[in-house]
């Protein structure tokens, strides 16, 4: 599973975060994980609970996922459409049909907060 290696260099991050602001606990972690970034949020979570069990630093942190829009560029007059994920079938402004996902494939660590 992609996702528990994408945990683990969280959980890496997250060790560099903490040593650096001299913390023992990490209480909340937040992050964006795009539509288009093929990481599935469902394996994402139960890597984390997994990975976090016996790992005091994260052992009670809440993990929030943010799902940002993604936008799609039509090719043809530049109109920026914005949607949960899917694509849209043409352009709202003129009607063409190709459109390019150029926003939504980020996966972001946010936001951390620390005791
Ligand atoms: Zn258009």
């Amino acid at each position: 599973m992609h996702e528990m290696s994408l945990v683990q260099g969280l959980l890496q991050q997250l060790r560099e975060l903490a040593s650096e602001h001299n913390t023992s606990r990490i209480l909340k972690v937040t992050m964006v994980i795009g539509p288009l970034s093929g990481v599935v949020v469902d394996s994402f979570k139960f890597g984390f609970e997994v990975l976090t069990r016996q790992d005091e630093l994260v052992q009670d942190a809440e993990l929030e996922i943010v799902i940002p829009e993604v936008g799609y560029r039509c090719s043809a007059c530049q109109n920026l459409q914005k949607t949960a994920g899917e694509r849209p079938h043409q352009c709202a402004a003129c009607g063409d049909t190709l459109l390019i996902a150029e926003e939504g494939n980020d996966l972001i660590l946010q936001q951390v907060e620390m005791e």
